[in-house]
């Protein structure tokens, strides 16, 4: 149970999860859940940590954003609405156990594993799966495990790579109009009932914590990479991305303190 207020009532509500970078409580309704977005920074598998004044509040705002932007385009998300600074209102629904990566650039991992220089552009995009489980690291897997062990169905897999291939047209379409090229990505998937039927939705976040962004002109990070690799403030990088998109115009954080007025 965590404390917070209504008004002037101090209520109680149940935290459901707490995960690395967000916590997961109940919502006011059934069927829907809060997403408290934390400031806390994590790479290899929570390895390296760190707390980056402002991230959580840039990326309540920035998922918001990409959120809304693929559903005008039809594309379904757990997005209801944004809360306050640093929560979301969102639907709940049962995570598909995958990470499901688009990649339209080598990079990270997949340039590692098959030593293609990071960049380089892929003659495709290519969609690729892990089974989420920290403690074996995420393994990369083929389809073939995921419908033998049932983490998903065929049918369930193919709308997957068709709803993944929509977010990424969604992603690079409106990064390069803001002169970031959109390397590669990860999103997760839930499930929702509706009535008698099951359909897939867009979970999770969508972030410059899940997502490498490179400036088109200078190749500059402004993603998740500057914290792993240490290249620079992650929260400038975070805001920069937000500043192009018209979401947030200033870095929040220590900047935006509001100040005492005599
Ligand atoms: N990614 C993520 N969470 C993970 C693993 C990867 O959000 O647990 C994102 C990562 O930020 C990148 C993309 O998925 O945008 C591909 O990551 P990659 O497989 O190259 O792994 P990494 O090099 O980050 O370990």
């Amino acid at each position: 149970m965590s404390l917070y207020w209504i008004g002037d009532k101090m209520a109680r509500r149940k935290m459901l999860y707490e995960g690395k970078a967000k916590i997961l409580y109940e919502g006011p309704e059934p069927g829907t859940i809060v997403q408290y977005f934390k400031d806390d920074a994590t790479a290899f598998n929570a390895e390296k940590r760190s707390v980056i004044d402002g991230k959580g509040v840039l990326n309540n705002r920035l998922s918001e954003f990409f959120m809304t932007g693929l559903a005008n385009i039809g594309v379904p998300t757990h997005f209801i609405r944004r809360l306050n600074m640093r929560e979301q209102l969102c639907r709940s629904a049962e995570i598909v156990p995958l990470e499901v990566i688009v990649r339209n650039f080598a990079a990270g991992s997949m340039s590692k594993r098959l030593g293609i220089e990071e960049g380089t552009q892929l003659p495709r995009p290519i969609v690729e799966f892990s089974y989420k489980d920290d403690n074996l690291g995420d393994p990369l897997v083929p389809e073939e495990y995921i419908i033998a062990f049932g983490w998903a169905t065929q049918q369930e897999l193919d709308d997957i790579i068709a709803i993944a291939l929509r977010v990424n047209d969604y992603m690079s379409g409106v990064m390069h109009g803001v002169g970031i090229k959109l390397i590669d990505f990860k999103i997760e998937i839930g499930r929702v009932w509706e009535g008698d039927f099951q359909r897939l939705i867009v979970a999770d976040e969508i972030s410059p914590d899940s997502c490498r962004l490179w400036d088109n002109e200078t190749g500059q990070k402004l993603d998740k990479d500057v914290f792993r690799r240490d290249l620079g403030n992650l929260a400038d990088a975070y805001s920069e991305v937000a500043r192009r998109l018209g979401v947030m115009p200033n870095k929040p954080g220590n900047g935006s303190k509001p100040t005492l007025v005599n």
